[in-house]
């Protein structure tokens, strides 16, 4: 089955530009930050402890992958506290399974992340790495916040997308790399619209069309 690998650090645009590009190939999306994001709000929700890999592996194992949602799993501590579990293996394995399992859907698939072209789809037809600055992310993210109503100090925000950043690639198990035959992306000075081209035209030549 034809599958598109996209992975990069939080907040490159990897969310909005595997959107358009599932939709414009009519392939089936999946954001796999919100099953590690499903499983982190399970274990919140129920007051359980994020540092106990045997429960958080047995909550990795309830995630229904049809019912999962951003704007419920959106939170900042959500997002904190699935970068925490996303360390573990046994966690990594159960969610991965549910995600190759999702990988094989025909007639193709977008599945999107830190580890897809690396670990979760090896053999992915076409493989992109979208990153930018840690500084235009954090403005990305900051402007997201102010937009939606909130408020937000960008020194803050900066802040934690470098955390994030070296939580996420200094993992032992499926530290976030581009793979070695990922095309690079990198859209500090782009528009999303000139990043979703740039992809497309990547695609397009990888797919021979
Ligand atoms: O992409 P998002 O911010 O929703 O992901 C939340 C966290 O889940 C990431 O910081 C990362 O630690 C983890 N994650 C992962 N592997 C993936 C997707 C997300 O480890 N494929």
């Amino acid at each position: 089955m034809l599958t598109i690998a996209i992975d990069g650090p939080a907040a490159a645009g990897k969310g909005t530009l595997s959107r358009k590009i599932a939709e414009t190939y009519g392939f089936h999306h999946l954001d796999t930050g919100l099953t590690y994001r499903a499983t982190a709000k399970a274990l919140l929700d129920a007051g359980l402890p994020l540092d106990d890999e045997t429960v958080a592996t047995a909550a990795a194992e309830r995630v229904e992958l049809a019912g999962l949602d951003r704007a419920v799993l959106a939170r900042h501590e959500i997002g904190e506290a699935a970068s925490k579990i996303a360390v573990m293996p046994r966690v990594r394995r159960a969610l991965v399974e549910a995600q190759r399992a999702f990988a094989r859907r025909a007639p193709g698939t977008v599945l999107d992340g830190r580890d897809i072209g690396t670990v979760v789809c090896p053999d992915a037809a076409v493989k992109l790495y979208v990153t930018a600055s840690a500084e235009v992310r954090a403005r990305r993210r900051f402007d997201e916040i102010v937009t939606g109503g909130g408020t937000a100090v960008y020194e803050s925000v900066l802040d934690d997308v470098i955390k994030r950043d070296a939580r996420d690639m200094g993992r032992a198990d499926s530290p976030l790399k581009p793979a070695n035959d990922a095309h690079l992306l990198d859209t500090s000075e782009m528009s999303i619209e000139a990043a979703f081209s740039a992809a497309r035209a990547i695609i397009d030549a990888a797919l021979g069309r």
